[in-house]
């Protein structure tokens, strides 16, 4: 008779979700700087801001507040975007959010942006580029956060543009960029447009990622999957509309990089409960927990896996599935990807294993301890092997 997983039913604490080794997939750089760095920098750069208060500031950017739409939400941007403008802030600030990551227990993070958005004062997309990376490698070799750079194109900007930044993520491939994403307003701005520059990152061999089912329907799915090639979706939020295309993404295993808060915030949803993330996860989608924009959005990663756990009831044992899938989702070569996968798979077990024991719960240390099996080690072993 098999053991009961004892994680099973058990709800993680705010606290414990904090300690957990986490990924950040899906987070955008010009929307996720610190308050006190925009208002900084727009008094150093003499960057006239809507407000130079952090109260004043915070509402001038909808900051954690529900917004209109999608393209509501994206004027914050004209604000964050006011401030990048120079190398020293884009090292700035590209350092300040992998730091912020690390000190919360993300272990990877993928961030994206497009450079094309920082060209106002003249400076090139390559110093563009390597200004942002300088400024990871060194949180890296300051915190151990291991941060990649994925470039996005713009919906709302010209497609031959996008072409200029997909011709970027394949010129700084194995030099920091992982991959190539569109983001953007997606409502009358298909990504079958942008199908040449998706093209130039697949015949180049460059990973990629696309938003949609965000402000569209199932259609933008079908489009960044089978017109674009994407590797993962970025949110997928309206896939449950498609049952066949949902079946599909499913049996692929494409990744699906959900912004839980992000998603109520530009009404994708109405409320949190109406999120589809537990029926994907219930169906068996690779789903994966990702900030979208920390400030904007006023969030982190651990507070995603609180409202996660808080609306679904996810207990410990899916918050462990859901970090395993980030980690799996992760645009880095496969046997690099295994050898983090072991290393967290063993990690997430024992911290799942002390928080049991702290709650006077029997562990399956105890238990092979009684019973002598190899319980443990061979579940850790499942997890890192599955697909
Ligand atoms: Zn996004």
């Amino acid at each position: 008779m098999q053991t009961p997983d004892p994680a099973v039913g058990v709800i993680p604490t705010r606290e414990f979700l904090q300690k957990l080794p986490k990924t950040d997939l899906h987070v955008h750089l010009d929307g996720s700087l610190r308050l006190s760095t925009i208002i900084d920098l727009g008094e150093k750069l003499d960057v006239k801001l809507p407000a130079y208060e952090p109260g004043p500031l915070a509402k001038a950017i909808h900051m954690g507040e529900i917004c209109e739409d999608l393209n509501d939400y994206l004027t914050a941007f004209d604000v964050t975007l006011s401030v990048l403008q120079t190398e020293e802030a884009l090292y700035r600030v590209a350092y300040e959010l992998a730091e912020d990551a690390a000190l919360e227990n993300v272990r990877l993070m993928e961030v994206r942006y497009a450079p094309i958005l920082h060209m106002r004062k003249g400076l090139s997309m390559t110093r563009i580029v390597e200004a942002v990376l300088r400024g990871l490698a060194d949180a890296r070799r300051d915190h151990g956060i291991i941060c990649n750079v994925i470039i996005s194109g713009i919906r709302h900007i010209a497609p031959e543009q996008s072409m200029r930044l997909a011709e970027l993520a394949v010129a700084y491939k194995n030099k920091g960029v992982v991959g190539f994403d569109l983001a953007g307003a997606e409502y009358d701005y298909p990504a079958k447009n942008f199908r040449e520059a998706f093209y130039l990152c697949r015949n180049n061999n460059v990973n990629s990622t696309c938003h949609a089912g965000e402000a569209y329907g199932p259609e933008s799915i079908h489009q960044a999957i089978h017109v674009c090639g994407a590797h993962r979706i970025g949110h997928g939020t309206r896939l449950r509309e498609d049952g066949d295309l949902l079946n599909y993404v499913n049996d692929l295993r494409i990744p699906l990089e959900v912004c839980l808060t992000s998603n109520v915030q530009t009404r994708a949803v109405d409320e949190f409960k109406n999120h589809p993330l537990k029926f994907y996860y219930d169906f068996g989608v690779r789903v994966t927990i990702n900030t979208d924009n920390r400030l904007l959005t006023d969030t982190t990663v651990t507070t995603e896996l609180s409202r996660a756990v808080e609306h679904f009831d996810f207990d410990v044992r899916d918050v462990r599935q859901l970090i395993i899938n980030g980690f799996k989702s992760a645009f880095l070569p496969f046997h690099e990807r295994q050898a983090i996968l072991r290393a967290t798979s063993a990690e997430l077990d024992q911290l799942i294993d002390d928080e049991l024991s702290s709650r006077g719960i029997e562990t399956a240390d105890a238990q092979t301890a009684t019973d002598g099996s190899k319980r443990k080690k061979k579940r850790a072993g499942k997890v890192a092997a599955a697909s």
